[in-house]
């Protein structure tokens, strides 16, 4: 069992784990459950008075579950959290939980765009208006805020352009007008930044990505405190959503390595970035750890490091070009998601993605995800790459 005071890398390494209650078996096991048995009517009853107090049917979870939410709960040093299928889901049950027709909701312009899409699909056709406003709009956000807004949603830094939010300034001017404050931290994962000392109220976390970390499992968690927990778990359950089991699993696996794995994305991923901002055929690297980044300050304020995933906006170059860069690379994969062992390259397109700003880059934008392998080789790829590109250009 963890204590208080045990630091985040003791926490990964312990949160959630039970031996005693296992046999003294370290990992907690994979209970596949749908029926849950009562011995007794009283037993049943004692259980459908609260099914989110022990297992009760397996749609309400099973300690397997509970071993996850209680470790993302620690690390993010909150009351409790709810695992839930998907990272996307875990966007939209907060949103959720806390919207009626009528309300409004303040939306980071940088937000994943999934969540972009459920907003003005879903939402706005149960009579729920979002408001975008500019990742930088700091304690301004007080401009934004109507009777009616219930919601202040932070992702920092922002999916794709890398802006950096100045948390501690918009969460007062949020709790000062009553609304709800959450954000999604899958960017920085709780070893990077902790939210709640921010005063945030919900984190959200696509433990699809560096919790998981090699990209075989699918899963969000959500994490808050006790009043709020059982309002949104009312909302995910009311919904249908159940975390699977052997995915909680993995991404409990997962957790126990984030701290080492993580170490090693950030010292590819900013050796990597200073690689490219080197590179004649480079615009712009999109890394707040960089000292030139304008979020760099907001960055070394709030954050303990960086993860592996970063931006780079290249000259203008024809299509063919850097489709030849990105269609022969050797090591980089193109395709979705990240924060997996292995490094990733993905053309980025904007096209609908910002109503606030604008996004006035002319060249191409690039989306790096820094795996785990050796530098060097990494490097090597893109050079090869670049002479591609540089051959159709
Ligand atoms: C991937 C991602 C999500 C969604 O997670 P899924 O598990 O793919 O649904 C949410 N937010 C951010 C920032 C992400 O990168």
């Amino acid at each position: 069992m963890i204590d208080r005071s045990d630091a985040d890398q003791t926490r990964v390494t312990h949160a959630g784990n039970r031996p005693a209650d296992n046999h003294g078996i370290i990992n907690p096991p994979v209970y596949h459950a749908s029926t849950i048995l009562f011995p007794t009517v009283a037993a049943l009853k004692a259980a459908a008075a609260d099914h989110f107090a022990r297992p009760s049917y397996g749609r309400y979870g099973t300690p397997t579950t509970y071993a996850l939410e209680e470790a993302m709960a620690a690390l993010d040093e909150t009351d409790r959290g709810i695992a839930l299928p998907t990272g996307l889901a875990a966007c939209t049950m907060s949103l959720l939980a806390f919207l009626t027709p009528g309300d409004n909701l303040l939306m980071s312009d940088a937000v994943y765009g999934p969540v972009r899409r459920f907003c003005e699909r879903i939402l706005a056709g149960f009579g729920i208006s979002t408001t975008y406003f500019a990742p930088e709009v700091g304690a301004g956000i007080d401009r934004l805020i109507r009777p009616e807004t219930k919601i202040v949603y932070l992702e920092t830094p922002g999916s794709l352009t890398f802006e950096m939010q100045d948390v501690p300034a918009i969460t007062a001017a949020a709790h000062k007008a009553g609304a709800v404050v959450m954000i999604d931290n899958t960017w920085a994962t709780p070893l990077f930044f902790k939210p709640m000392r921010h005063g945030v109220d919900i984190v959200i976390q696509a433990a699809t990505k560096y919790i998981s970390g090699h990209s075989d499992v699918m899963l969000g968690v959500i994490t808050t405190r006790e009043e709020l927990w059982r309002k949104i778990k009312a909302t995910a359950h009311g919904f249908g959503h159940a975390a699977a089991p052997d995915d909680c699993y993995l991404a409990l696996r997962g957790l126990r390595t984030l701290a080492v794995r993580l170490a090693r994305h950030q010292e590819n991923g900013l050796a990597l970035a200073r690689w490219f901002q080197a590179r004649p055929e480079v615009d712009r690297v999109l890394h707040p750890a960089l000292p030139h980044d304008p979020g760099h300050g907001i960055w070394r304020r709030d954050f303990g490091g960086a993860s592996g995933l970063f931006g780079v906006v290249l000259k203008p170059v024809p299509e063919k070009a850097l489709a030849a860069m990105l269609d022969g690379m050797r090591l980089f994969g193109m395709g979705y998601s990240w924060g997996g062992y292995e490094s990733l390259i993905l053309p980025s397109d904007l096209t609908g993605m910002r109503s606030a700003t604008p996004w006035p880059a002319a060249g191409p934008l690039l989306r790096i995800h820094a795996g785990l392998e050796d530098l060097a080789d990494l490097t090597a790829d893109l050079e090869a790459g670049f002479a591609r590109l540089g051959a159709e250009a």
